[in-house]
């Protein structure tokens, strides 16, 4: 017999970004991204990441904020192909930078999850950049948990 309860599309990919954003060492923010092309494959995954301090506070040089390369931007350099009219889906609603190289690459609709920085002025001006580009951007309908457990052998 066929299941019925399967997750939708939509879970599905979002559900990718949050398995990719347990990769993240941030000890305060794990964002994940997937982009998907218009015949629903991955052609791009990423999560937020760099190798250096992951401090919030402090001298410029000593916190997170000037390394960091956010989820949306690794999952378009990891990218395999042209992203033209791909979706990405998104943890955490983009940033300024990201709206730039998202629009750059063609990337012509988001779903996101949370939009929790929806009143700070890079969001604002993310929102204006993917307005001006046309890329439709699209909240999730509930929010998506994934949970790994590593079981003995
Ligand atoms: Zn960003």
């Amino acid at each position: 017999m066929k299941r019925d309860k399967v997750l939708s599309w939509d879970e599905y990919f979002m559900g990718l970004a949050h398995l990719s954003a347990m990769r993240s060492k941030d000890p305060s923010t794990q964002v994940g991204a997937c982009i998907v092309n218009p015949y629903n494959r991955v052609v791009g995954i990423g999560y937020n990441d760099d190798e250096f301090p992951w401090e919030r506070e402090g001298s410029t040089l000593e916190t997170k904020y000037v390394y960091v390369v956010h989820a949306e931007l690794n999952a378009i350099l990891n990218s395999t192909t042209s992203l033209q009219g791909c979706t990405l889906y998104v943890s955490l609603f983009p940033c300024n930078e990201c709206a730039k190289a998202i629009v750059q690459a063609g990337i012509k609709k988001i779903v996101y999850e949370s939009d929790k920085y929806a009143d700070t002025d890079i969001v604002k001006a993310s929102k204006r950049i993917l307005n001006a580009a046309g890329v439709s951007l699209c909240q999730i309908e509930q929010a998506i948990k994934v949970s790994v457990e590593k079981i003995k052998l």
